[in-house]
């Protein structure tokens, strides 16, 4: 999918778009509905400027082809949400992109490229959410095949056990051309990294992750410095 441009009102438009009365940045953050300023929503751009936009008024923008991926399914135990990140972790090695473990209905599924399904999705009640809101929207709902329809990747016979998006090339992440999603080098294999407990997996290049790591025992060994 390549880049949008769309014409939607100032309440639809959220961070990553170029607002294209402002094009010199695209919105970093969309800031809570202040009511002293009435109609208005107030976005932090990139570049550190902000702007004030009225909630019912049109706005051309370009928007992003969505890159990340969304995976539902069981959440409620602990133990469910630890098999949803495994099953996340797969999803971002097989697709190549950042994957996010969707725990709450507070995500636009249209900001992601495809929702991937884990089993026994339909019985969980936020999974069903944005799975309907999923298919209601048009974006690829991806579900887990069974063993016999498993396809395989055409570059490399890895078994995509996560599925696969229809029309879509079946290429693993690694064959269609991982990049870090950090420092964007596609030199080295990048590898599913979370830096916040399995709740997002990122494409990270060997070289950052080690970076990652080092730069969280820092923060946690400043941080116990401090409470002690
Ligand atoms: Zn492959
Ligand atoms: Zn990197």
């Amino acid at each position: 999918m390549a880049d949008a441009q769309l014409t939607v009102l100032g309440s639809a438009i959220r961070p990553g778009d170029t607002i294209l009365r402002y094009p010199t940045a695209t919105v970093a953050a969309v800031e809570p509905y202040r009511a002293d300023l009435k109609v208005t929503r107030t976005f932090r751009m990139a570049n550190g400027a902000w702007y004030a936009v009225d909630r019912t008024a049109e706005y051309k923008i370009v928007r992003p082809a969505p890159s990340r991926v969304l995976v539902i399914g069981p959440a409620s135990t602990a133990d469910e949400l630890r098999d949803l990140s495994a099953y996340c972790w797969d999803a971002a090695d097989q697709s190549g992109r950042t994957a996010v473990v969707a725990t709450d209905t507070d995500h636009d599924v249209t900001a992601y490229a495809a929702v991937y399904a884990a089993p026994g999705w339909m019985d969980d009640w936020t999974a069903l959410v944005l799975g309907t809101e999923a298919w209601g929207a048009g974006v690829p709902l991806v579900e887990q095949p069974t063993w016999d329809d498993v396809s395989r990747c055409t570059g490399c016979r890895l078994p995509l056990t996560v599925g696969t998006v229809d029309g879509a090339p079946n290429l693993c992440g690694p064959c269609a051309g991982t990049h870090c999603s950090w420092c964007g080098t596609d030199e080295d294999r990048a590898l599913p990294y979370s830096s916040d407990e399995g709740a997002t997996w990122d494409m990270f290049c060997r070289p950052c992750a080690r970076q990652d790591r080092r730069e969280t025992k820092r923060l946690r060994a400043v941080k116990v410095a401090k409470a002690a």
